[in-house]
């Protein structure tokens, strides 16, 4: 199981799917310098090693890999994995060499763990698609198993990141799920139309003046292209960038 660290409840149930269905349980904490953009957060990026590494033992995990930098991009290191199509729009336009950096570090990964199975959090939903096509792709060997999205009570998916809202964001960052849970409902009530849903979430979201859309679109799950069923959404909330996702075929947790 690939971490980034700063461990919250969400990494803690992907760590749970892990034990109850494996004999081994391998976790890495590993804050990838190459997925990040050179004005991103890398620098700044929450890390608490011991903290991590508490939560993990207590979680029973067999072992934890927590390479360096150094160890991971040795200086004479030429190769990079690329994965197309999939990357293309949303995160992968947003964020130019994020997919390239996970991918290259999530095949480093399985190279060095060798796992029958690995899991990945439906929350980077886009992530998922391209592990999933990576391993299909590379014949891996490596079964992708996806965890639901752990939500805070108000719906917040939790997130790393959301340790840089203060009290009013954190408060305004709510309307992200909120907005995916109207149009969920909206879908549950007959509504097929992606414009109209699309227009819900845009909606929803330009309510709250603290909450700075970047995207909201309907995508298919598997391939990311318009239109789908699959909501998805990024946002700047003050300087920190979310991003939450929704299968409106499906209902809203909570
Ligand atoms: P990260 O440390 O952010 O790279 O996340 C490590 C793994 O945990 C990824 O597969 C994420 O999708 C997953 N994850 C992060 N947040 C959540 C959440 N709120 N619910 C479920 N999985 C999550």
């Amino acid at each position: 199981m690939p971490t980034m660290g700063a461990l919250h409840a969400g990494h803690m149930r992907l760590v749970e799917s892990a034990r109850g269905e494996n004999d081994v349980v391998v976790v890495s904490v590993f804050v990838n310098p190459i997925q990040f953009g050179p004005n991103e957060d890398f620098a700044r990026y929450p890390r608490d090693w011991e903290r991590d590494l508490k939560l993990l033992e207590e979680a029973n995990v067999d072992a934890v890999y927590r390479p360096s930098a150094e160890e991971m991009y040795p200086p004479d290191a030429r190769t990079r994995v690329r994965v197309s199509g999939v990357t293309d729009g949303l995160e992968g336009a947003a964020r130019p060499g994020h997919f390239e950096g996970v991918a290259t570090v999530v095949t480093k990964l399985f190279a060095a763990a060798a796992p029958d199975r690995a899991y990945f959090g439906q929350k980077d939903a886009q992530q998922v698609a391209v592990i999933k096509r990576l391993a299909r792709d590379l014949d891996l060997g490596v079964e992708i198993r996806v965890v639901p999205t752990v939500r805070e009570p108000d719906g917040l998916a939790l997130s790393s990141r959301n340790a840089y809202l203060n009290p009013a964001e954190r408060k305004a960052a709510a309307t992200i799920s909120s907005a995916l849970r109207e149009a969920a409902e909206a879908y549950a009530s007959g509504e097929r139309d992606t414009v109209r849903l699309r227009a819900r979430l845009a909606a929803r979201l330009a309510l709250e003046p603290l909450v700075q859309p970047e995207y909201a679109e309907l995508v298919d799950p598997a391939t990311f292209e318009k239109p789908g069923t699959l909501a998805v959404i990024a946002a700047r909330v003050g300087k920190t960038r979310l991003i939450d996702n929704h299968d409106l075929s499906e209902p809203f947790p909570g």
